[in-house]
């Protein structure tokens, strides 16, 4: 396998272990965005969000929260990117957990929003509900 956090998981590679459990392991990023900038995995291999098992999913929440309070972040940014063009560079999912100690330091986002056709939007809803 040559996944990078799956290596990191069985310990092929080293890594900066904040916390572990059976289906969780949390680690600081090595190109940090801002100080603690940490990275939470689920240990169940899958490039995607939707390719994670619900459980493991929402235990990797918890522990992000964990490590939040203990970082003692204020201001910070959760982040889960999904494909290339959404700027994942690792294909096992990730949550990354980033302080944003000031302005300058941690995510920056640009965020260009426009108005939506009404019209569009209910059909769209349909569409997804539809679906679920
Ligand atoms: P993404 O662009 O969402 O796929 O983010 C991948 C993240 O993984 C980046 O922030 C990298 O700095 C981080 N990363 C890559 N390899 C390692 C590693 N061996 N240990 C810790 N973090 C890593
Ligand atoms: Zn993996």
């Amino acid at each position: 396998m040559a996944c990078i956090f799956c290596k990191i998981i069985k310990g092929e590679i080293p890594s900066l272990k904040l916390f572990e459990s059976e289906k969780t392991l949390a680690f600081l990023d090595i190109g940090p965005l801002s100080r603690g900038h940490s990275l939470i995995i689920p240990k169940h291999h899958g490039a995607k969000l939707h390719d994670i098992p619900d459980d493991q999913l929402a235990e990797v929440l918890s522990v992000t929260k964990k490590i939040a309070v203990a970082q003692g972040v204020q201001d910070y940014n959760v982040l889960q990117n999904n494909g290339r063009i959404a700027h994942q560079e690792v294909d096992h999912v990730h949550f990354h957990l980033i302080p944003k100690p000031n302005e300058t330091e941690g995510l920056g986002i640009e965020w260009t929003t426009k108005p939506a056709d009404k019209g569009e939007l209910q059909k769209l809803l349909e569409d997804i509900k539809s679906k679920m």
